[in-house]
């Protein structure tokens, strides 16, 4: 079957911000060959192809002059397993809490703790998503990638990834070494362990007289802090996180530490880097709660910009703007966005 494309389509409902949002020319696509379709058409156009997963940490512009892409497939296939390990190939398009849900039930060890982080597999090496002490980049074995310069689908071993905290190669673009542009994501290869410890590192999960004994437990116990903690984006738009937390070197740290002996501060593997929670610094600089118009910093958790509906994207990046200044006026501290922009 060829490609189906629609032009200026509704984006606003493909991302959890929900702002009002066209893209140029938009595909929901079941196969190489339709994806290599893609790639002819929107160089024909002269317009970059962004691939989207399901918008969950996009901030888009009122007009998206690309061609944007969705990958359907969505399987999970056991490719190899021995008595200690399972390896499994799963589409780009699968949930990825549908695999943490499918990976647990089986008592697979790996992906409890990234329990209901939304979006896609075929995004969660983009960012080497994380949480509660766990990354994307422990499990991965290999990315498959659609290389649209070489017209070929090849598979890139975990290590030529570059994973890195909130990072990888697919965040780079190809001029700087990286892969983003010209390669679109469309399976993944993880390994898990068939016998396993639970990763305690962070206090809340342990704590009360019923601590997780399975990789289920504690995906539950993980669902229900986040649910506590994080506003539901079908509820309150956001896309989590706004700004990633800053790794600053342990002089600055030591010095922040004297004046604010509460920040909270956490080890890198760099021994001479530190990360601060950038939660914290929102909320130091007064900003927790603070609305502005339609958009707003969670009352919830400062980390989280939230859309109250019939705001405008513009509205959202004036008030990152005022957040990062303010930040970067008390503590001397750059906040970096933690999602992607498609605009200018
Ligand atoms: C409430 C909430 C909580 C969150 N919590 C966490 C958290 O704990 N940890 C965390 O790391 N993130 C978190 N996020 C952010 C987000 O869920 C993740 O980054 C997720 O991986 C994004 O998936 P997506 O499918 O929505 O990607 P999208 O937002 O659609 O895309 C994100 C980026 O990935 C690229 N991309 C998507 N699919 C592909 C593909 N197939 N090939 C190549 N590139 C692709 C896009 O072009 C874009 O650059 C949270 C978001 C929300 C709304």
């Amino acid at each position: 079957m060829s490609l189906v494309l629609e032009q200026n389509a509704n984006l606003q409902p493909l991302h959890t911000l929900a702002f009002a949002a066209q893209a140029r020319y938009f595909a929901r696509v079941q196969n190489v060959q339709q994806l290599a379709q893609a790639y002819q058409k929107a160089q024909t156009d002269k317009i970059p192809l962004y691939p989207l997963g399901h918008g969950s940490n996009l901030i888009l512009p009122e007009f998206v002059n690309a061609f944007v892409v969705q990958w359907m497939p969505k399987h999970i296939r056991c490719c190899a397993q021995t008595s200690d390990y399972v390896e499994l190939e799963v589409d780009a398009g699968c949930v990825w809490d549908d695999l943490v849900n499918f990976s647990v039930q089986k008592t697979w060890y790996g992906l409890e703790n990234l329990a209901a982080i939304p979006g896609t597999v075929g995004a969660a090496p983009v960012q080497n998503i994380g949480a509660y002490g766990v990354e994307f980049a422990s499990v991965v074995q290999g990315v498959q990638i659609f290389d649209a310069q070489k017209g070929e689908l090849f598979w890139l071993e975990a290590s030529a990834c570059e994973f890195a905290y909130r990072h990888s190669r697919f965040k780079v673009a190809a001029v700087q070494g990286g892969l983003r542009g010209h390669t679109f994501i469309v399976a993944v290869r993880i390994r898990l362990a068939k016998q396993g410890q639970l990763n305690f590192s962070y206090a809340d999960l342990a704590q009360g007289p019923d601590a997780p004994k399975t990789p289920a437990q504690m995906a539950a116990r993980i669902r229900a802090i986040r649910a506590a903690k994080l506003p539901d984006p079908k509820i309150l738009p956001n896309v989590g996180s706004f700004f990633q937390n800053p790794v600053i070197c342990r002089a600055q740290a030591q010095s922040l530490q004297a004046q604010y002996p509460q920040i909270p501060l956490y080890a890198t593997p760099e021994p001479d880097k530190v990360k601060v929670a950038a939660a914290w610094l929102i909320e130091t600089c007064g900003l927790k709660g603070w609305r502005q118009g339609h958009v707003g910093v969670s009352p919830q958790q400062a980390l989280v910009l939230v859309h109250y509906g019939h705001g405008r994207v513009q509205e959202l990046l004036t008030l990152a703007g005022l957040i990062q200044q303010q930040v970067k006026q008390k503590f001397a501290i750059e906040l970096q966005p933690e999602p992607e922009y498609w605009g200018t």
